[in-house]
């Protein structure tokens, strides 16, 4: 088995892939400035002694010997990585010419975690990987969107370098939900849930036309782990779930699931917010023999027990 570096492990997708890879025999080092991340979301492994936890931000260089990078560190959300735009933009190209660096100086496969937001307000649809995308290089979303496209060049620069190449892959990663995701992420499913639980208002931005297509979190770790151990192969991929969902159907079905009784209002939709969503995975069926496995509404159930068991709370 191999020595594995997780940057980002302590965060919501990063820790269920520092699960998946311990239960296959890995060795883990998670590396994490726990920004978003914390520490309870990799507790259950501190007593493993194939579990390291190092906390680091990925902005400043490290020296480590392993075999395989997954490189994910990054806050996720618009409330997050709107925290601080100019951190955010640090992260993205600092924090990947050091992990980059890690790479090439030990001959290792590097995995970049990047996003559908370099499609940004997409003018294809459904999005494939040959489309360059629609982005506003200076609107409120463009430290992390921006940020995600040079991390992309820096990799496929280091990859076709003519001194040294690194065998890189790329992942651009659709709208992914489940358990530990934070309360207070900002993001729709956290968002939606923490409402319903508590009884609020469910807050719909805009008419809740817009679309997005929710990829349930174990089949995104399956995803990422398949593209990792097909060594050689670049990308960029799309890893997501497909099935597209109006905001608005979201808002129903978790009404729905929950049993709340809470009402569903409009709020203004935010700048830059994309209006339609939906990875073509045809590349990634073909390469990797990967799809999602999980329903919506399975996925859902099950984000909702956890968001319940940690909220303790009664349903609204
Ligand atoms: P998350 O915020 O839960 O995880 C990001 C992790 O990176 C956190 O643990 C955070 O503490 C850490 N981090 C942030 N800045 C850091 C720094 N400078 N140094 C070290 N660690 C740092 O988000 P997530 O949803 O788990 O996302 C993981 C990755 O997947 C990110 O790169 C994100 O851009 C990408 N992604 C996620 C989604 C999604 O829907 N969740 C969609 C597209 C792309
Ligand atoms: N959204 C919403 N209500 C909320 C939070 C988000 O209607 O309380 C909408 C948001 O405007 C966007 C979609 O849900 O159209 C997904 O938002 P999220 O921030 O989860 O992800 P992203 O926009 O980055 O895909």
């Amino acid at each position: 088995m191999a020595r594995v570096l997780v940057s980002g492990g302590a965060g919501f997708i990063g820790s269920h892939l520092c699960d998946a890879l311990l239960k296959q025999g890995n060795e883990v080092l998670c590396l994490d400035n726990l920004f978003t991340g914390s520490k309870r979301n990799i507790q259950a492994h501190f007593a493993n002694p194939d579990f390291e936890f190092i906390r680091h931000d990925v902005t400043q260089p490290i020296l480590l010997e392993v075999d395989k990078i997954y490189h994910l560190a990054c806050p996720a959300s618009p409330v997050d990585y709107q925290y601080n735009s100019v951190k955010t933009i640090k992260t993205n190209v600092m924090g990947t010419i050091n992990m980059l660096g890690i790479a090439k100086r030990v001959k290792a496969r590097f995995l970049l975690a990047s996003t559908s937001e370099v499609y940004g307000d997409p003018l294809q649809h459904p999005q494939k990987e040959s489309y360059w995308g629609n982005v506003n290089p200076i609107g409120p979303r463009s430290c992390y969107d921006e940020g995600k496209r040079v991390a992309e060049t820096l990799t496929v620069n280091y990859h076709n370098e003519a001194h040294g190449k690194v065998n890189t892959g790329i992942v651009r990663i659709f709208n992914t939900y489940g358990p530990r995701m934070l309360f207070d992420d900002g993001r729709v499913v956290s968002n939606f849930i923490v409402q319903s639980l508590k009884g609020e208002e469910i807050t719909v931005y805009g008419e809740g036309s817009q679309t997005r297509s929710f990829c349930y979190v174990d089949d995104m770790v399956a995803g990422l782990m398949a593209t990792m151990e097909k060594s050689g192969f670049s990308g960029p991929v799309n890893l997501g779930n497909p099935v597209e969902t109006t905001i608005l159907e979201l808002a129903k079905l978790i009404v729905e699931l929950t049993g709340s009784r809470s009402k569903i209002v409009h709020k203004p939709l935010p700048q830059d917010d994309p209006t339609r969503r939906r990875p073509d995975i045809t590349l990634a069926q073909n390469e990797l023999g990967w799809q999602p496995k999980t329903d919506l509404k399975t996925g859902l159930q099950k984000t909702i027990e956890d968001f319940s068991r940690r909220m303790g709370a009664k349903r609204g």
